[in-house]
């Protein structure tokens, strides 16, 4: 029989650690870890690529803050107030 659902396999190296951080639309988690999007190792990430434009990272996180906006409020019964303290004020 192989029908029952595989056991969880031991992770001893954590290869979350290697997997990038990414939203999960459209609820806007991070698909490797528990925390909303962008993460703190999301953010890690953003910032090492766009070191050298940070005006492109914030550009790309507004759209991606407007994405989230549009997708939560349909999925959401309440606005998500505070979206752009998520997206953009920690770059
Ligand atoms: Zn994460």
């Amino acid at each position: 029989m192989t029908s029952s659902p595989r056991p969880p396999q031991s992770t001893p190296d954590d290869p979350a650690a290697d997997r990038p951080h990414l939203p999960m639309r459209p609820l806007w988690g991070c698909g490797s870890c528990p925390a909303e999007w962008p993460c703190p190792t999301a953010r890690h990430a953003l910032l090492a690529e766009y070191r050298n434009d940070r005006t492109a990272l914030r550009i790309y996180l507004g759209a991606l803050m407007a994405e989230a906006a549009e997708q939560l409020a349909q999925v959401q019964t309440h606005p998500t107030a505070d979206l752009h303290r998520r997206f953009l004020l920690w770059v």
